[in-house]
């Protein structure tokens, strides 16, 4: 009789029966990206949390951050939350305050996908858009949500700085890679929006590395162009060049979920090289991924190639391309900008 197999996370996820949908958070698999193995020598896993029930990694810090504001006694039966997001973790706040009896109010800037503005007005959110203004100005999406939040009493997520968000994925997300790659993980790379992915992988990652007394692994940033925090790694330089058509990721100052994270190293990825990944995950491999998926892999290709063969390297599939349809798979958007096409759209 053949032995079965043991359970491959420690959150019951799609192992077993769920009470309900934040129930059914976690718990993702983790796939072997064969061509970026292939062409490096090394097993490049990634975490398929576009399987989410929202469809993206924040369906985690938005659960993380309600169960925190429950705990705390700010969020009461039929209270409302209010966030500024790039539009993941609104659909991941708006689902789970649907299931919880919460409301839920989502500041973004105007200039996000319209499939995730769709879909955010298609689950019911209260959407208010607002132009995209750099942080600094008090028209800054995150600071609206702020203000509403102030004059109408209402629970601010403040997944930026709100270390809830990390915590969430120190607790789960790190200690289901862990108990997937059998405590063998060499590096991980993640890019960086809130830091709450980032960060609370890393911890998580050394937390467990401390209990089985072994090295942890090296942590990567995976930076899109555009964004301070590459800089930041590097020589504690936070100044901005370049652009990005990623949504999601790219940061210009230290969160309070970034600080104090121990990340080892950066890579700055490029919008082409990121675009080239992307189209051969979905076209090679049938994963269809987002933008930040696609600069997650390539700095865990150039990861493997600094390290040498051998090595075991995980990064995260954040979400999924659909989501992106009028962006990264349109090849009058992507010819605008000078970038490449997918192969099979490139008629
Ligand atoms: N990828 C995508 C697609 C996202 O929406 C986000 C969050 N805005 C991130 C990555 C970054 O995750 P975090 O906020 O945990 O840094």
């Amino acid at each position: 009789m053949t032995k079965s197999a043991a359970p491959s996370t420690t959150h019951p996820g799609w192992t077993s029966l769920s009470p309900d949908m934040p129930g059914a958070v976690g718990g993702t698999p983790l796939i072997l990206l064969r061509k970026a193995s292939e062409a490096t020598g090394c097993q490049i896993y990634g975490k398929a949390e576009f399987m989410n029930p929202g469809g993206s990694v924040k369906d985690r810090a938005a659960l993380a951050i309600i169960d925190d504001a429950e705990r705390r006694g700010v969020l009461k039966p039929g209270g409302t939350l209010v966030e500024g997001t790039a539009g993941n973790t609104g659909i991941g706040l708006t689902l789970v305050a649907n299931a919880r009896g919460y409301k839920c109010v989502i500041v973004m800037p105007e200039t996000q996908s319209r499939e995730k503005i769709g879909f955010l007005r298609m689950i019911g959110a209260d959407l208010r858009l607002v132009p995209a203004k750099p942080y600094r100005d008090p028209g800054n999406y995150v600071h609206v949500s702020r203000r509403l939040a102030e004059e109408n009493g209402w629970v601010w997520a403040n997944q930026f700085d709100n270390t809830a968000n990390r915590e969430g994925h120190r607790a789960t997300t790190a200690q289901e890679i862990w108990q997937q790659m059998g405590g063998k993980v060499d590096a991980f790379t993640c890019a960086c929006g809130t830091g709450g992915t980032l960060a609370g992988i890393a911890l998580g990652l050394h937390d467990a590395a401390r209990r089985d007394g072994v090295k942890a692994p090296q942590i990567v940033l995976a930076d899109p162009e555009g964004s301070g925090l590459y800089g930041w790694v590097k020589n504690n330089d936070l100044s901005v060049a370049g652009s990005s058509i990623t949504e999601g990721i790219g940061q210009s100052r230290v969160t309070g979920n970034l600080e104090d994270a121990p990340i080892d190293d950066a890579e700055r990825i490029p919008d082409p090289e990121a675009l080239d990944v992307i189209y051969s995950l979905l076209g090679e491999e049938g994963l269809s991924v987002g933008g930040s998926s696609g600069i997650n892999v390539a700095a865990a290709i150039r990861t493997a190639r600094r390290l040498g063969p051998g090595h075991r390297i995980v990064t995260i599939l954040a979400d999924g391309g659909a989501r992106y349809e009028s962006k990264l798979f349109n090849p009058t958007f992507l010819r605008e900008k000078n970038l490449p096409v997918a192969p099979w759209l490139d008629q």
